[in-house]
């Protein structure tokens, strides 16, 4: 049977494809494994968790969401989607810092990539992660937490490190969040109020087309304790949607998480989309490029540069803001980033062109693909962005010496972990 990739770009290499129910069962295969991969929810659309050899899903490892005592940590089987832990945790007046746009992203998966939502203050889910559980290449089990100098090596890993059974979150006491969606941003205000808007809610997202002379929606997700005053009804120059929208114009809001200001928990207002709805067909492909924060308005001018070309294979693009972390894969890494995002009409061909061209632009920014994202930058151009790859090359080799967790992407990008 043909495995692929959620939105279907990416049909996986695997000779065997393992579900194992057990703790044990998961060791065995990797320990009987020569070269093994983890596979996630399958939503990244680059080759990040293909293997040639054998590829194993903890999605059958039973369901858990421990509450440490003292409530400020959840322990959580690794298989497990976002969203199904995140009503687990609400149902104990608890919940996550962020979540991403989709809540039917596995959490391992999730961490593995850096996946981020957004809020200037807010660090990738990643950075929620206090402890891992892997299954490494013998078979053994090893506990990392932040008490272990390589565990900011460890939690966006890439797969490359072992198969984790379990993370850690941290986690707070619940709270509400309320989602306006303002429309039709005049574009020179980008320039001049950039950072004012992405600072008017916990967290902003900015959906735009680059076809029109307006960015046509912003998201504004605000906690109902945020004790600012709300925003001015024609706040900068835009106008609040009088109903629902769905980022992609002319799509049905239908999947969309409420809007129109309605609070709710944090867990139904922040993803875009329900989890109780397919979101889309899976029919697109998408590219994400973190950059430094103080490079935020030179990126979009250079996208603003090549706008007829971007919008003419374009659905939608999303800039939101990722807060520095210490994770060394992170694409956030020591550096408060702009995301900025771009999903594509589903045609690979057309689409290379005008990503290499971004690329091109973007390149003096510094731009650090997200990994889960379709991107044709070489090891060359993404290398010197990533100051800790020597530590993450010494982690895989005491880890991993026979490159047992490798695979393409990743021993083309960080090279192989075999000494
Ligand atoms: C519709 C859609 C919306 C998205 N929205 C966002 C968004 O808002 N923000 C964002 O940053 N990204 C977003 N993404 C990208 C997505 O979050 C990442 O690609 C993420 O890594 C996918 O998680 P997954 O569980 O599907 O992992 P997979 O794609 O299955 O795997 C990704 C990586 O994780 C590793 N991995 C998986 N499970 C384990 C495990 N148990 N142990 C060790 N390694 C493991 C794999 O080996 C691989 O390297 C979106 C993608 C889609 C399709």
């Amino acid at each position: 049977m043909t495995l692929t990739n959620w939105a279907g770009n990416i049909t996986f290499g695997a000779a065997r494809v393992h579900r194992p129910g057990t703790l044990e069962e998961l060791r065995s295969v990797v320990a009987a494994s020569d070269r093994v991969r983890a596979l996630g929810s399958a939503h990244s659309f680059s080759p990040v968790a293909d293997t040639t050899d054998d590829l194993v899903s903890v999605a059958g490892l039973p369901a858990r969401v421990d509450v440490s005592a003292d409530r400020s940590t959840a322990t959580v089987a690794a298989g497990m989607r976002y969203g199904e832990v995140a009503v687990a945790l609400q149902a104990q007046g608890l919940a996550l810092h962020n979540l991403g746009s989709l809540p039917h992203i596995s959490v391992a998966g999730a961490v593995a990539t850096g996946t981020h939502g957004s809020g200037p203050t807010l660090g990738s889910l990643s950075t929620a992660v206090v402890g891992l559980d892997l299954v490494t290449a013998t078979g053994a089990m090893l506990r990392l937490d932040r008490t272990d100098l390589r565990f900011p090596g460890a939690v966006v890993g890439l797969g490359a490190l072992g198969v984790v059974t379990a993370v850690t979150l941290a986690v707070q006491p619940t709270y509400d969040v309320a989602q306006t969606v303002y429309q039709d941003l005049p574009v020179r205000r980008l320039a001049t109020d950039l950072d004012e808007i992405l600072a008017a809610g916990y967290s902003v997202s900015l959906f735009t087309t680059w076809s029109r002379d307006v960015v046509d929606q912003i998201w504004v997700k605000r906690r109902t304790d945020d004790p600012r005053a709300a925003l001015d009804p024609g706040w900068l120059d835009t106008h609040a949607a009088t109903g629902p929208l769905h980022p992609v114009p002319g799509m049905s809001p239908a999947s969309c998480t409420e809007q129109l200001g309605v609070p709710g928990p944090w867990h139904e207002r922040l993803p875009h989309f329900r989890l109780d709805h397919t979101p889309s067909s899976g029919a697109e492909l998408q590219t994400e490029y973190l950059v430094p924060r103080r490079h935020a308005v030179a990126a979009l001018d250079a996208v603003q540069a090549m706008a007829p070309r971007v919008a003419a294979v374009l659905q939608v693009s999303e800039l939101r803001t990722v807060a520095a972390d210490d994770l060394w894969l992170s694409p956030a890494y020591e550096q408060d980033s702009l995301a900025v995002h771009f999903t594509w009409v589903d045609d690979a061909a057309a689409v290379a062109p005008v990503v290499a061209e971004l690329e091109q632009r973007l390149a003096p920014l510094g731009p650090r693909p997200h990994w889960g994202k379709v991107f044709t930058m070489p090891p060359a151009a993404v290398q010197p962005l990533y100051p800790r790859l020597a530590d993450v090359a010494a982690l895989r080799r005491e880890l991993d010496p026979n490159d047992v967790f490798g695979n393409a992407m990743v021993d083309e990008y960080l090279g192989s972990a075999g000494t």
